[in-house]
């Protein structure tokens, strides 16, 4: 097990696009597990390698503990709906975003054997995959969130909700 240190908001390497990888190497495997690593003992839903300083287009993905996806090279072939939620990134701790997303998206990868895979995912795992692939072209979703808040006031802000109005 080996967690690698995950790159924060202001570090240059999250605003850069990320390579396409071309074969699966010891290193690259080694590089998956590790991004599961970290994920997991960061309580994260999903991680993309340049969040830990690799620029290749590899993506981690585990919304619960059935349902992981690893996606190599993912291409978003269709989007479909819209959502709106609350939305946070392991590079930009202590924040809360609201997000609108797809509600569907169907995303094309290869996996770890690098068998082309296709996923169609709705709710949740459709917004992880835009907030990943997002992090793969250098988008941070600070970006386009239409409300940024701190943990806390989101806290204030859920408390205020339930109490009333
Ligand atoms: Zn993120």
């Amino acid at each position: 097990m080996a967690i690698r240190t995950i790159r924060e908001i202001g570090d240059p390497i999250l605003n850069k696009k990320a390579k396409e990888v071309k074969e699966m190497t010891p290193r690259m495997k080694e590089l998956i597990s590790d991004m599961y690593d970290t994920m997991r003992h960061a309580n994260g839903v999903g991680l993309a390698a340049p969040q830990v300083g690799i620029l290749k287009r590899i993506i981690v993905i585990e919304t619960d503990e059935e349902s992981s996806y690893t996606l190599i090279n993912p291409v978003i072939l269709k989007r479909e709906g819209e959502q709106r939620g609350y939305e946070g990134c392991l590079s930009v701790p202590g924040k809360t975003g609201i997000v609108t997303r797809p509600n569907q998206v169907v995303c094309e990868a290869l996996n770890e054997r690098m068998e082309r895979c296709t996923i169609e995912a709705e709710g949740l795992l459709a917004r992880c995959i835009c907030h990943e692939m997002d992090h793969l072209e250098g988008h941070l979703y600070t970006e386009i969130a239409e409300e940024l808040m701190d943990n806390e006031e989101l806290e204030e802000s859920r408390e205020n909700t339930e109490s009333g109005t």
